[in-house]
């Protein structure tokens, strides 16, 4: 009995949906702070209609001050948020929410005093009143950036934000936190000068502006949170390409803090900034990345819960089936799904000689597979129609790669298709291009038995006369032989039987208007079967069906083998290699004459050596004595493990101040690899930071015990050469870009050759390192400029 009442619900709610399926769905956003630009994407989708257009009818509520979103969205009040890092700490605390993607790839908040207080280091703010809100310090970023700077929040006053600049210039109080893309705005038009303290500089990177949702929403509807979260995004990037517009927009309709336009126009621009911060891709999240925020709350006390990253970022690469209770429990008590496939229909699937599921389709259920908490088995049949027959007989649950005919409807549901693949005519190769159909009237044209088509070929062209065929290999003998005129098949099939054993005699020669379009059936008296079905063919992203497409080996089609094109081949092949030896035999031969060079020089640099290497080490030794992971987290840049940027500005002082006292020369060395957007484009974004890596092992072998190296940002690097004067910190530029120029990156059978550009720069009398780089990177500039892969001098 209740079997049939559930049935009966599920019956309503879907045809319910059906009726209403034009309806738009209503869902509910929480922006993170009052109208401005921060919000704008969501402004724009909204307006421009990206939401109406996915089927969405989107409420953007309106901020409200110490209300509790993470709450909220784990109850189901609101459907989508915006947050800052600290949500993650809503998951540590177990609540149900998942991240769709991090807006800004660093986060905008930041700490400002007056020049005019004179407070310019972190360390000065000990006893000094600073203004904020509960939340700015709850994210890590600012407690991280104080403590490394050994300022406790025991030391500092802090005072509630009144979120006026004008207590900061009139001192009532002495720094105030506030978003880098706002404050310094106003600040300017006053003309108040003004210091940043950006944790960002002190090694504190922090995302912000994640959208998250619940993971009830999920479950239940994984189409809405794929399409607001699309939508958003879009609305994020027609944002971010028109800045004005946008303003003009929110100035005109979304103004409840009586922003001017300039003020909005300044905002976007940061903000665009923030959000393409060491990314082109918006919305981009790394789960390293949260990780480190998670590791600095519990370095800072904060937390000492875990989070399964997995499951706090939605990952359309590697889904997740969200289930409900109920289709939980009832997967629980199913134990096992059976699926009957076609068992001869490669390249999609079909049966091994040892019974074994295969083909592409195979890729696709094992994919499902890893997300149901139950198994599906496979049943074993010998043809379609056999388990077509075995679906109605329900010995199977499931059947695979199946269309949706009416005959089909009366024992089966659908899920949406998945596999999609054009349906095409085969004849013998003498018969021309066919493209209408009716021409083909009384004509025999072969049809694979059960198949969807026959239904549909036979109510579009009644004229043609229908011939079942078992299997569609039998079909093409039959056109070989000349019994059928033509068989109907799906592209990808017959394509695979065409180029082997029929090739030469038989051709694709015409294509229908309707394309085969299979998902999965569905026995149709389970419908929590079909919701959980549905919900896996959902999660496949457009880009694991393509790669799965495109990767299956099956669809490969054998090549005759073509041995002219081989001898050409060879041919070429010799003249590579006889010009690739040439050109090594030439630069081993300068690389010999510039290293006799630089061992000459390093003599005679030698003895002045001595008492610079011991500063350098006694501070470098100070610095690194503090074991704290803080202090690591300051230094060390987390990819390469060179020192960062901050170590760079830490220890310049020291240095300049030497090679003054001691009328030393030093050198600055900026390199910035080439072309490295390419780099990432072609071989991906985890092989570009293998290759960072490798850059860098490959200078590090070069270098002296006391250059520093670090990592200025990006793919670019800063060497300190102390006691070169620039001819030599040239010498030695020379040889690093040679030496990067020499030795390809190798792995998984990839060869790929990489260039950097150099610019060199020797410290002049009282100028300040900014100074020194900015005439560096002016030569990097002209390096560039000339070519790329050289070296200049400033
Ligand atoms: P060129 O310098 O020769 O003008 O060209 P480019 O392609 O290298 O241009 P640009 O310096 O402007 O771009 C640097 C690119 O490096 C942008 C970004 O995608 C990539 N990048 C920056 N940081 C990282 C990183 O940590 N890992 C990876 N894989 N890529 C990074
Ligand atoms: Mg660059
Ligand atoms: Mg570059």
């Amino acid at each position: 009995m209740p079997n049939i009442i559930r049935v009966f619900v599920c019956l309503c709610t879907l045809l319910s949906q059906q009726l209403f399926a034009d309806e738009l769905k209503k869902v509910t956003l929480q922006p993170s702070w009052f109208e401005q630009f921060q919000s704008a994407g969501y402004y724009i989708a909204q307006e421009k209609g990206f939401y109406n257009d996915v089927g969405l009818d989107v409420t953007i509520k309106d901020y409200q001050f110490g209300s509790d979103a993470v709450q909220k969205i784990n109850d189901g009040e609101i459907d989508f948020a915006v947050g800052y890092e600290s949500i993650i700490l809503g998951k540590a605390n177990h609540k149900k929410i998942v991240i769709l993607y991090a807006l800004f790839q660093s986060s905008p908040l930041v700490l400002l005093s007056t020049k005019a207080s004179k407070i310019n280091s972190i360390s000065q703010f000990v006893g000094k009143k600073i203004m904020t809100t509960n939340n700015d310090f709850a994210q890590a970023s600012l407690k991280a950036m104080l403590n490394s700077n050994y300022v406790d929040l025991e030391n500092v006053n802090l005072l509630p934000h009144s979120h006026n600049i004008n207590d900061l210039v009139n001192k009532k109080t002495d720094l105030i936190s506030a978003y880098i893309s706002k404050a310094p705005y106003e600040l300017d038009k006053m003309g108040v000068t003004y210091n940043i303290f950006d944790p960002k500089d002190y090694g504190f990177d922090m995302y912000s502006d994640f959208l998250y949702t619940s993971e009830a929403l999920i479950a239940k509807d994984i189409t809405t949170v794929k399409a607001f979260k699309a939508a958003s995004l879009k609305g994020w990037q027609y944002a971010f390409t028109h800045i004005t517009e946008t303003a003009d927009l929110i100035f005109a309709k979304y103004n409840e803090q009586n922003l001017t336009k300039e003020e909005l126009v300044f905002e976007g621009k940061k903000l665009k900034k923030l959000a393409f911060f060491n990314t082109d891709q918006i919305g981009e999240i790394d789960n390293n990345k949260l990780k480190r925020i998670l590791e600095l709350y519990k370095v800072l006390g904060v937390t000492k819960g875990n989070v399964d990253f997995t499951q706090l970022v939605f990952d359309e690469k590697n889904p997740r089936l969200i289930l409900t209770a109920e289709e939980r429990t009832y997967l629980n008590q199913k134990k096992q799904i059976t699926m009957c496939i076609d068992p001869n229909w490669l390249p999609y699937e079909g049966f091994d000689q040892q019974g074994k599921h295969i083909g592409l389709n195979r890729e696709f259920i094992d994919i499902f597979r890893k997300q149901l908490p139950i198994p599906i088995e496979i049943v074993q049949t010998s043809s379609w129609s056999e388990s077509l027959q075995f679906a109605e007989e329900r010995k199977c649950d499931l059947l695979s790669l199946a269309a949706k005919t009416e005959e089909r409807t009366k024992y089966l549901n659908f899920t949406s298709p998945y596999l999609v693949t054009p349906r095409v005519l085969v004849t013998k190769t003498h018969i021309p291009f066919i493209d209408n159909f009716t021409n083909l009237s009384n004509k025999k044209i072969g049809v694979p038995k059960g198949y969807e088509q026959e239904e549909i070929i036979r109510q579009d062209y009644p004229n043609i006369i229908i011939v079942e065929v078992n299997t569609i290999k039998d079909g093409l003998e039959k056109v070989e032989n000349g019994e059928l005129y033509g068989l109907i098949g799906g592209l990808d099939t017959v394509g695979h039987l065409l180029q082997g054993r029929f090739i030469g005699q038989l051709k694709v020669s015409g294509k229908l208007d309707e394309k085969m379009e299979v998902g999965i059936g569905v026995r149709n008296d389970d419908l929590l079967l079909l919701q959980v079905s549905e919900k896996l063919v959902n999660n496949l992203s457009e880009e694991i069906k393509q790669s799965i497409i495109n990767n299956s080996s099956a669809i490969k089609y054998k090549e005759e083998f073509n041995y002219k094109l081989l001898w050409r081949v060879l041919f070429v092949v010799l003249l590579l290699i006889a010009f690739f030896s040439y050109r090594q035999w030439l630069l081993t031969k300068l690389n010999k004459t510039l290293n006799k060079k630089i061992n000459q020089k390093t003599a005679a640099l030698q003895e002045l050596n001595e008492s610079l290497e011991r500063r350098i080490k006694e501070r470098t030794q100070k610095i690194e004595h503090s074991k704290m992971l803080l202090q690591d987290v300051a230094f060390k840049d987390n990819l390469t493990s060179i020192f960062n940027r901050h170590y760079l500005f830490e220890i310049s002082p020291m240095l300049l101040t030497v090679s003054e006292e001691t009328q030393t020369p030093l050198s600055l060395l900026l390199i910035d690899v080439d072309h490295f957007k390419k780099i990432n484009d072609t071989y991906g974004h985890l092989t570009g930071d293998n290759i960072l890596k490798f850059i860098v092992k490959n200078i590090q072998a070069i270098l002296r015990a006391d250059d520093i190296f670090v990592r200025f940002g990006g793919e670019e690097f800063i060497i300190l050469l102390p006691k070169a004067n620039l001819e030599e910190s040239v010498m030695v530029a020379e040889k690093l870009r040679l030496s990067v120029e020499q030795n390809n990156y190798h792995k998984n059978g990839m060869d790929i050759s990489i260039t950097v550009s150099i610019g060199a720069s020797q410290y002049q009398h009282t100028e300040t390192l900014e100074k020194l780089i900015s005439r560096a990177d002016l030569a990097l500039y002209s390096a560039k400029e000339k070519g790329r892969n050289q070296v200049k001098k400033n």
